[in-house]
């Protein structure tokens, strides 16, 4: 059977099944004009959309529909974890070519409500299109932040130290072995493909208010790198030497390029996070140490001089530019 073969109402009704119970604070969910939400006491709300389209964001021959619905929701959940906002509720925009085989439609959902689950945000409601091209996936994602806490590009001073969660290149070196098309059972393969959005360390470090300026990394750690310098008014010097980098996306990245530093700081859909900390601060990172997901790795400093600095031993080189992709 193919999506075409399907009505509006019994594709809803197969996405309804595959999501857990309507939250308290869901008035009014999926089968209604709109959903009805209470606002959280004393608390804001976080917005953030975006959309993967097939061709431009994923590739079905090496894209199973489970991780093509994980990494729809994983890029929303990173930004909410970016401005330190719990997850709370999603609008789930769904553009279907009729040929798709319902199987795989189940796959995305249930990829999606998987991830969902477990940082226990809700889908509460959307809207199914039948698309004359590619499949496409828009996800609409709120979570909430008490006004003190919320984390922006915006805050880096001079002398704040760089910390960034996880290792960096893994995906952009997951997605090359995969679309070189090797039977590749391979870590990086996996943080393409299954990228975990740093939900609790977002939490812990608008908790703690240890960050003074945090985003994700969506376009690499040289965007990132960037993004907060600009944003913040300050310049950045990073040291290649201490830039996380697992031994397998090492070994890729030396083969193809002769170096790994570049191809790992400029590789997109890494979803880690870029935060900079007061010197005088860097002690309320053991939380993240001690209940973070993630290991943090410290590299590099804010500078008054506004120069985006690629330190290599005693060599300073201009940051790389990263990949830039419009969408
Ligand atoms: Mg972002």
């Amino acid at each position: 059977m193919l999506i075409a073969d399907l009505s509006e109402s019994e594709l809803i009704a197969r996405v309804q099944t595959r999501l857990p119970q309507a939250p308290d604070w869901l008035v009014v969910g999926i089968g209604d004009d709109g959903a009805v939400i209470e606002a959280g006491r004393n608390r804001l709300e976080v917005l953030t959309v975006d959309a993967l389209v097939e061709g431009i964001h994923f590739d079905r021959r090496f894209t199973p529909p489970a991780a093509i619905g994980h990494r729809a929701l994983a890029v929303n959940l990173s930004d909410l974890a970016a401005m330190g906002a719990e997850p709370r509720w999603a609008l789930l925009s769904l553009v279907l070519p009729p040929a798709l085989p319902f199987e795989d439609f189940d796959g995305i959902i249930d990829g999606l409500a998987t991830l969902a689950r477990r940082h226990r945000l809700h889908v509460v409601g959307g809207n199914l299109t039948r698309s004359p091209g590619p499949l496409m996936l828009d996800i609409t994602a709120a979570g909430s932040v008490k006004r003190r806490q919320v984390l922006q590009r915006s805050g880096a001073k001079p002398g704040d130290l760089v910390f960034v969660t996880g290792t960096i290149g893994a995906a952009a070196a997951g997605l090359e072995m995969l679309a070189a098309g090797a039977d590749v059972v391979d870590a990086c393969a996996d943080r393409y493909l299954h990228p975990v959005p740093r939900v609790r360390e977002g939490l812990l470090l608008a908790r703690n208010r240890a960050a003074t300026a945090c985003m994700d990394l969506s376009d690499g750690l040289a965007d990132g790198v960037r993004q907060i310098a600009a944003s913040s008014g300050v310049g950045i010097t990073i040291d290649a030497e201490t830039l996380p980098i697992d031994d397998a996306t090492r070994h890729w990245f030396e083969r193809r390029a002769g170096n790994a530093i570049v191809p790992a700081a400029t590789g997109g859909d890494d979803y880690e996070l870029i935060f900079t900390v007061r010197p005088n601060r860097a002690g309320r990172l053991k939380a993240l140490r001690l209940h973070g997901g993630a290991p943090i790795t410290k590299i590099g400093v804010c500078t008054e001089e506004r120069h985006v600095i690629l330190r290599s031993g005693t060599v300073d080189s201009p940051m790389p530019k990263g990949y830039k992709h419009f969408g």
